[in-house]
């Protein structure tokens, strides 16, 4: 692993945070960027809690050039190593609703982020992009060579963000890139201290579950029953969120002892999918409580199965998810059962 600092863009959300917990306990300078646009400052209490060290942070929008100016600044007297970044917006029903927004904040926040790389002659990145990268019409287990076609503003942003990066990786030599393209990100730090805290009602099926669970919401709608899957209900490839931190860490190794120009996509999944009604029985296994249900239409644009081809991470970075759906059902629910209403309480009596 290196001795210089790597920036987290994003590192106080959902999955920079877990990237965050493990660099801290493996004793990886990090210094990260966010703006708390959807995340809460009560990550860094909890951070230092989990591994005794506080990160650094900068506050600043990456988005804005003013943020960009302020962060550029902040970072000169540091030695860098480059940036794990997961920057940006992320509701796709949201996406939709205001592509120009999203547009807007998820490109300028990467073409930021790449002018400041370049002023520091720091060359490596990491890219938190997804599987919504891939079209509906590639067959699961969806490999790295799947087609590219995104269902919505957010998914064309991952696209697009991937491939700007990609070229400007090819202009410079030295540049080196990895776009992690996510499957379904759940479950939480095993301490239930941090974890998944969104704003509003969830879209995702694993945090609405918990919050049915926790009671702040009366029943699960599973999203149509007629699938040709074995129960009838969506199949996806959920990957506990430190599985998933584990293999940025495996992705930051690579690039480390890589002095090759290169770009290259990387699935982070399992390699195998749940369907809904399994995840809602393990979840519900797990906290030991009923989840009503209620059967509803099909949600507009889902597929009925989406899984990864994992080789590729295997191979290269030597990773692979090892938690298991009751793992992940567990962590989820230690997180959401200490924390009802996400970092809200925290943040209004300081810790
Ligand atoms: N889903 C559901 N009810 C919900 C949210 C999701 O039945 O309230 C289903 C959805 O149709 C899909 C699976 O759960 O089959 C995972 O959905 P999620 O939005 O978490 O991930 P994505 O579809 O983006 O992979």
């Amino acid at each position: 692993m290196t001795s210089k600092s790597i920036i987290l863009a994003g590192g106080a959300g959902y999955i920079g945070s877990h990237i965050a917990a493990l660099m801290l306990a493996r004793d990886i300078d990090i210094i990260i960027i966010d703006n708390f646009a959807n995340s809460s400052p009560v990550v860094f209490d909890r951070l230092e809690r989990i591994t005794g060290r506080r990160p650094k942070l900068i506050e600043a929008d990456l988005a804005s050039a003013q943020g960009a100016a302020t962060v550029l600044d902040e970072l000169r007297p540091h030695d860098i190593w480059g940036a794990v970044h997961l920057a940006g917006l992320k509701a796709v029903g949201e996406s939709v609703e205001q592509p120009s927004r999203y547009y807007d904040v998820n490109i300028n926040t990467t073409l930021n982020l790449i002018n400041i790389l370049d002023q520091l002659n720091a060359t490596k990145l990491v890219f938190s992009s997804s599987a919504s990268v891939y079209g509906a019409e590639n067959k699961s287990p969806v490999s790295e060579e799947g087609v590219l076609s995104a269902a919505n503003p957010y998914g064309s942003t991952k696209i697009l963000n991937e491939r700007l990066l990609a070229d400007h990786a090819r202009a410079r030599s030295k540049w080196q890139v990895i776009n992690l393209r996510y499957f379904n990100p759940v479950g939480a730090h095993p301490s239930g201290l941090i974890g998944e805290d969104p704003t509003g009602i969830p879209n995702n099926l694993f945090p609405y579950i918990a919050q049915v669970a926790v009671g702040r919401r009366p029943h699960v709608s599973v999203f149509g029953g007629d699938y040709d899957t074995p129960d009838g209900t969506g199949i996806r490839d959920y990957i506990h969120v430190d599985d998933l931190a584990l293999g940025h860490l495996a992705a930051v190794d690579y690039l480390t002892n890589q002095n090759r120009g290169d770009v290259m996509p990387i699935n982070l999944g399992s390699g195998h999918g749940h369907s809904v009604l399994e995840v809602i029985s393990a979840f519900s296994r797990a906290a030991g409580k009923h989840i009503p249900i209620e059967l509803v239409d099909r949600r507009p644009g889902d597929v009925a199965m989406s899984f990864a081809n994992p080789s590729r991470a295997e191979k290269l970075l030597g990773w692979a998810a090892t938690r298991s759906l009751d793992e992940m059902c567990r962590d989820h629910w230690r997180w959401q059962s200490g924390n009802r209403d996400g970092y809200r309480a925290a943040e209004s009596n300081s810790e």
